[in-house]
């Protein structure tokens, strides 16, 4: 074993797994199994001064640093080959101050063991669509799910952090400490230290009403969808899957191999507004099946623990309308993908996340009505190349406007692409924050943002 590595085994009283030790298989594992990297060490801190520990050690001994939260990043950057995991699996204490309605969360936690926590109390913060992303690469990209149009994106209810920064130090941050770093901890994702802890505004919601609408996917239902979810109160957001439905048991026999949009909706208040902001969407068609419901904010996110993702091909972008032209080309291109499993998810922004000004927070892209994602999964990487042709081409098709896609659904395509992420003056006053706290970019597996010359 190599010094470092030595080094880092003595110092922590948390877990360090390296090749060979029981448990590295499971120590590297992360949620796409195409990221089937083999780092020297997975390092597991027990508290944020072992965080500062790991830091320190990866950046004297010039070794590569992933962080990882929930390891869902889509561009493989929380594992490495032959670097060091910083996994924040461990710290998982939540701290609530009822009264004061926020809660400080280390980021282990994920996004569902939050919700399920805060939730007892009738409480919410509002992240993605699934329980099992990590609420540290989520925030720290912006976070857009079901509550978005209602609460705004994540980082709109994130009111501190405590960062390690590349010089080792543990940091508060807010918008009176280190204001710039705060700005910029809001959408520029893991380029400025490791968040061990995040503080979020906690919102009274004791229930919503939504769940899954499975409507047939021809083209009128897909603009209807879309002009529906505009038309919506801001209470109601919408994530929008359109697919042809595999035969999985909770999905009905006769809409299997069929083409269908698979709505996921929420409506963030009383039962009764509900069902009346709900009806319009359930008049497009007679649904396939329909599982709206009251049920607590934690009900809704997707499970996704039991899926083995392989290989996947994606892109994502912002756009203005699906109107019937794009409807038909979101049918046109699933139904030419030759993956065993291809999405078109379009989900209706505005509302709450649009009100606040473009520069408060690094995250650029508030303005934008939509934003559409197409991808597909398979099991052999050979193919690769023609489904990433497939989604270039798919995403094509869709654009309008100004080019944009969030930070989030990146995958790993290149520098240009995280540019989109971070237009005009964004970008300049993310490089100079980047200057400031990581002149050296330690944290460089992430969608990057080098510091360029000093
Ligand atoms: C199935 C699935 C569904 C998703 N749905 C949504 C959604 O609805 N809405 C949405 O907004 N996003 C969604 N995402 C995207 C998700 O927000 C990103 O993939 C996010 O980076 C995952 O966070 P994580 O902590 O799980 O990932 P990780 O892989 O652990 O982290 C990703 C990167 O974030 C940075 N990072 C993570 N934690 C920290 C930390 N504590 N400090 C500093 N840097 C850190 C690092 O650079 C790291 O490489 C989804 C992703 C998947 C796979």
């Amino acid at each position: 074993m190599s010094t470092p590595l030595a080094q880092l085994r003595s110092s922590l009283d948390g877990r360090v797994t390296v090749p060979g030790d029981a448990g590295y298989d499971r120590a590297r594992k992360v949620f796409y199994g195409k990221w089937d990297r083999r780092p020297a060490a997975v390092a597991r801190p027990a508290s944020a001064e072992e965080v500062a520990r790991v830091v320190t050690l990866a950046a004297e001994s010039g070794t590569e640093l992933a962080v990882r939260s929930g390891g869902h990043s889509l561009a493989g950057h929380s594992t490495s080959d032959g670097g060091i995991v910083l996994d924040l699996g461990g710290l998982t204490g939540l701290e609530l101050d009822l009264e004061g309605g926020t809660a400080w969360a280390e980021t282990g936690l994920t996004a569902g063991a939050y919700s399920e926590a805060v939730g007892a109390h009738g409480l919410v913060t509002g992240f993605g669509d699934t329980g099992s992303v990590g609420i540290g690469g989520l925030t720290l990209g912006g976070g857009v799910g079901f509550l978005v149009r209602r609460f705004g994106l994540t980082i709109d209810s994130l009111l501190a952090a405590e960062l390690v920064t590349a010089d080792g130090r543990l940091l508060g941050v807010d918008e009176e400490r280190h204001p710039e770093l705060f700005w910029a901890l809001r959408g520029g994702g893991g380029n400025f230290g490791v968040a061990t802890r995040l503080k979020f505004r906690l919102h009274e919601l004791p229930s919503v009403v939504g769940g899954m609408l499975l409507l047939p996917g021809g083209p009128e239902v897909i603009e209807g969808l879309v002009a529906a979810a505009v038309a919506a109160p801001e209470e109601l957001s919408m994530i929008a899957n359109v697919m042809v439905a595999p035969p999985v048991p909770f999905l009905p026999a006769e809409a299997h191999g069929q083409l269908v949009v698979m709505a996921l909706l929420a409506y963030a208040g009383d039962a009764e507004a509900g069902e009346r902001a709900l009806a319009p969407f359930r008049a497009l068609a007679r649904p396939l099946a329909d599982m709206l419901q009251p049920m607590p904010y934690a009900g809704l996110f997707q499970g996704d623990d039991d899926m083995e993702v392989v290989e996947e091909s994606a892109r994502s972008l912002f756009c203005d309308t699906i109107d019937a032209t794009a409807a038909k080309l979101v049918v046109e291109h699933l139904e030419a993908s030759t993956a065993p499993m291809a999405v078109a998810q379009l989900r209706v922004l505005g509302g709450a996340m649009a009100r606040v000004p473009v520069e408060a927070t690094a995250f650029a892209h508030r303005h934008r009505p939509m934003m559409a994602g197409v991808g597909c999964v398979y099991e052999d990487a050979a193919d690769r190349p023609v489904h990433d042709a497939w989604a270039d081409r798919f995403a094509a098709a869709l654009r309008q406007g100004d080019p944009g896609v969030y930070v989030n659904f990146l995958s790993d395509e290149g520098p240009e692409r995280v540019r989109e992420a971070y237009p005009g003056p964004t970008w300049d006053r993310l490089v100079q924050v980047k200057r400031r706290y990581d002149p050296g970019n330690l944290f460089r597996r992430n969608q990057n943002i080098p510091p360029g010359p000093a």
